[in-house]
């Protein structure tokens, strides 16, 4: 086991050697119906209430006009 240069931790538990976000991959909030109308933040679409949306960082609430429910 080869250990961190800079936290003298195996390189498999050292959080600096092991980048934890995949570049492409956005961390989303699950689905859920929403309680009040709104504007999807991809394409600015005015969603009702009841329309299902999910937060996406840094986005914000994405609705089903650009991303599939996964319920
Ligand atoms: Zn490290
Ligand atoms: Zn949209």
């Amino acid at each position: 086991m080869s250990r961190c240069e800079f936290t003298d931790l195996e390189q498999s538990t050292c959080a600096h050697c092991r980048p934890s976000a995949e570049p492409d991959q956005r961390p989303a909030g699950r689905w859920f119906h929403a309680v009040h109308p709104g504007a999807c933040a991809d394409c600015r679409t005015r969603f009702t209430a009841g329309t299902p949306i999910r937060m996406q960082i840094p986005a914000g609430w994405i609705a089903d006009c650009c991303d599939t429910p996964t319920w």
